[in-house]
C-alpha cells in the first residue's frame, strides 16, 4: 500500500469512527433529552414531557415579531395592549404561545387593574421556573416557562388570598384555550 492509499484508508477510518452510519442521531438525542413531569389539563394528571430547546432563528419562523421579543428577548407589551388584559370569566387555561404547555387555569385570574393578564398562580408549580431580575434597578422575580423558558413575565406579592402573590403575565405570551376545546 503506498502512502497515499493508505492516508486515503486512514481518513475513511477515522470518519466512519466519528460518524458511524449506524449510529441513529435522532434516538441519540432523545435518550439526552431533559425531561420534565408537569401537569396537563387535557389529561387530568401529570405527564413525561422534553424540554424545548431551538435557535432564535427557528422561534421567529414559528412567532410573531411581538411573541418573538416578549418570549425570547425578556419584552414587555404595553399596559391595557394586549388580547388577555381584560378579565372576561370565560373557563379555560393559558397555554405557553411557544411550546404549548399549560400554565394558567382561568379561575386564578383575577382583574388587578394593571393591564396586564394577572394571575395568583401557575396550573402548576413544575410548569413554570423562576429567576432573580435585576434588569432596570430593580430586583423583580422573573417567571417563565418550565418547558421552553419562554419569558413570561414577573411575580409580585401584592396579590389576593390564597396566595398572595400577582403573577403579572404578557398577553403575547399566552394562548387562551376554552375548557370545550381541551381534549382529554
Ligand atoms: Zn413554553
Amino acid at each position: 500500500m503506498n502512502r497515499r492509499k493508505f492516508l486515503q484508508r486512514t481518513a475513511s477510518g477515522m470518519l466512519l469512527f466519528l460518524f458511524p452510519p449506524w449510529l441513529n442521531f435522532d434516538s441519540a438525542l432523545a435518550e439526552n433529552a431533559v425531561r420534565l413531569n408537569v401537569w396537563s389539563a387535557a389529561e387530568g394528571g401529570y405527564i413525561m414531557v422534553e424540554k424545548v430547546n431551538k435557535t432564535d432563528e427557528e422561534w421567529r419562523d414559528l412567532l410573531t415579531e411581538e411573541q418573538f421579543h416578549i418570549t425570547r428577548k425578556q419584552g414587555t407589551e404595553t399596559a391595557f395592549t394586549g388580547k388577555y388584559w381584560k378579565t372576561t370569566g370565560e373557563q379555560g387555561i393559558y397555554r405557553c404561545v411557544c411550546c404549548d404547555q399549560d400554565l394558567f387555569d382561568a379561575n386564578t385570574k383575577f382583574d388587578s387593574g394593571t393591564g396586564w393578564p394577572s394571575y395568583y398562580q401557575p396550573i402548576a408549580p413544575e410548569n413554570v421556573g423562576t429567576h432573580e431580575d435585576r434588569s432596570w434597578f430593580m430586583v423583580r422575580t422573573e417567571v417563565h416557562c418550565s418547558r421552553c423558558e419562554a419569558h413570561l413575565g414577573h411575580i409580585f406579592d401584592d396579590g389576593p388570598q390564597p396566595t398572595g402573590l400577582r403573577y403579572c403575565i404578557n398577553s403575547a405570551a399566552l394562548d387562551f384555550v376554552a375548557s370545550a376545546e381541551i381534549k382529554r
